[in-house]
């Protein structure tokens, strides 16, 4: 029996690139590399303009004392411009723009582990994936060596998360199936640094190509344990997860260390398998590519900071017909505005919809308490109640009914027949209560009906 948790929907899983090989995009001309690609302090350019620069080389730096990692060229070439750039999140970052020359230059220090790989201690390790620049690759972008020292003598379990269960998106797939080495690499050594005997890798019954790939290899089967999950959204929520697997539930304003768990992401465990075996920090990364306006779905390999421009053209994209650019899974994604924007190291697809598959805003009837909402959602919240407290303004009524546990998996909106736009409400209450307990001032009732009009269609009932 696959493991599960309670609530969840199927939406169409549309992942038309599951066969398509991973390939490296031809090198971008240019890429424009975000200070903040992390949670934590944004980093500091150590470079200026017109230093010419080598792949793997810190470009930007950050205190030790502080939350957050280097970040590196991706290519080799010259700095021609140090600017606030819009990088599709959080606003305009500061960027820097390496101008590619083609010589793929690799930065002297990149190299090797030179110590022995099996009496490693925690504190190395440590220190490697902190200079890695590694951050968590599902698109939580959590600094990885952050995420380890929290969990050093605090978690009994370390969980593996290649479930992706987003629509569309078919990275980590690819990536198990193709290097299933460098998973099982880097769960090691993270098993190392954690002082665990086990890992369980999680992946969706759709990918057993990909469970065949990691079986295969040759490792203690008790070190690390295949768990087959239903294929549901959202499966590779952290907390749904965990759930699924324990039976054990996270409670609210807790993380998974709090009851003894961590959980990384395939990917990531890859990229601390290359930073001791070749020394390369996080510079690249797998991004699915695909969507209505794009005629060649793929699986891209892309250097941090190649614009989204460059793989919508390399995937043959009409430009002209997209109504909708995002990044990330059609789900949980953030709409992009500018196909300039720049890959990160937590953009796991680019995906772009004609203007007829963006249009899904529908005519809104009233609820007709058919419950499915509350069926759907993961969090066991009840989406319909606090959407109808959110558009009265009763932020305590939000707050009596959780709406902070909400993960904005968009599951009950994508189920409810009177097309009501119930996770927007929601996620409104969770912003609106957030900003209350960062100011203790409640805001005026009527401004936030106000506000709310915009973005919600008012229910009749
Ligand atoms: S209320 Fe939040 S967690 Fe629950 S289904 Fe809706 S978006 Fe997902
Ligand atoms: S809000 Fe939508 S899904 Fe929820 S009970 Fe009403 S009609 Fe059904």
């Amino acid at each position: 029996m696959a493991f599960t948790f309670k609530g969840g929907i199927h939406p169409d899983p549309r992942k038309n690139t599951r066969k398509t090989p991973v390939v490296q995009i031809t090198p971008p001309a240019s890429v424009h590399i975000p200070m903040s690609m992390h949670i934590g302090v944004p980093c500091t350019p150590c470079v200026k303009v017109g230093d010419v620069v080598d792949k793997g080389q810190v470009i930007g730096t950050i205190p030790e004392d502080r939350l957050g990692c280097p970040v590196h060229a991706s290519i080799s070439g010259k700095v021609t411009a140090i600017e606030e750039r819009c990088t599709g999140k959080d606003g305009a970052v500061c960027t820097v723009t390496i101008e590619n020359d083609y010589q793929n230059r690799i930065a002297p220090g990149v190299a090797p582990f030179e110590g022995d790989a099996r009496n490693l201690t925690s504190e190395q390790i440590v220190k490697v994936v902190r200079a890695a620049g590694i951050v968590g690759m599902g698109g939580a972008s959590f600094p990885t060596y952050a995420k380890i020292e929290g969990a050093i003598g605090r978690v009994t379990g370390m969980i593996v998360n290649g479930a992706e269960c987003e629509p569309y998106i078919t990275a980590n797939h690819r990536l198990l199936l193709e290097q299933p080495e460098r998973v099982v690499g880097g769960i090691k050594i993270l098993l190392k640094a954690l002082s665990l005997r086990s890992a369980v890798l999680a992946v969706e019954a759709n990918k057993i190509d990909a469970v065949k790939a990691v079986a295969a290899l040759d490792f203690d089967p008790e070190m690390i344990r295949i768990c087959v999950m239903k294929t549901k959204y959202p499966q590779g929520d952290e907390r749904r997860l965990i759930h699924a697997l324990t039976g054990k539930e996270i409670p609210a304003g807790k993380l998974p260390t709090d009851i003894g768990y961590v959980v990384f992401n395939v990917e990531t465990c890859a990229a601390v398998y290359d930073a001791f075996v070749t020394g390369m920090p996080s510079v690249e990364r797998i991004v699915t590519v695909d969507g209505g306006c794009v005629q060649s779905p793929a699986n891209l390999l892309v250097p941090i900071g190649t614009p989204v421009r460059d793989l919508l053209s390399y995937c043959d994209t009409d430009v002209d017909r997209i109504g909708k650019l995002i990044a990330g899974g059609p789900m949980m994604g953030r709409a992009l505005c500018l196909d300039d924007t720049p890959v990160t190291k937590g953009t796991s697809a680019i995906l772009a919809f004609e203007k007829r598959e963006a249009l899904k805003q529908q005519k809104t009837t009233a609820c007709i308490r058919c419950g499915r909402c509350l069926s759907a959602c993961p969090s066991r919240l009840m989406p319909r109640e606090i959407y109808r407290a959110f558009l009265k303004g009763d932020t305590e009524k939000c707050s009596e009914l959780s709406a902070p546990l909400c993960v904005e998996c968009g599951s009950c909106s994508y189920v409810c027949p009177a097309k009501l736009d119930l996770t927007q409400a929601v996620s409104g209450a969770k912003a609106r209560l957030k900003a209350i307990k960062r100011t203790n001032v409640p805001p005026p009732k009527q401004e936030q009906i106000e506000q709310t009009k915009n973005i919600c269609s008012p229910e009749k009932s």
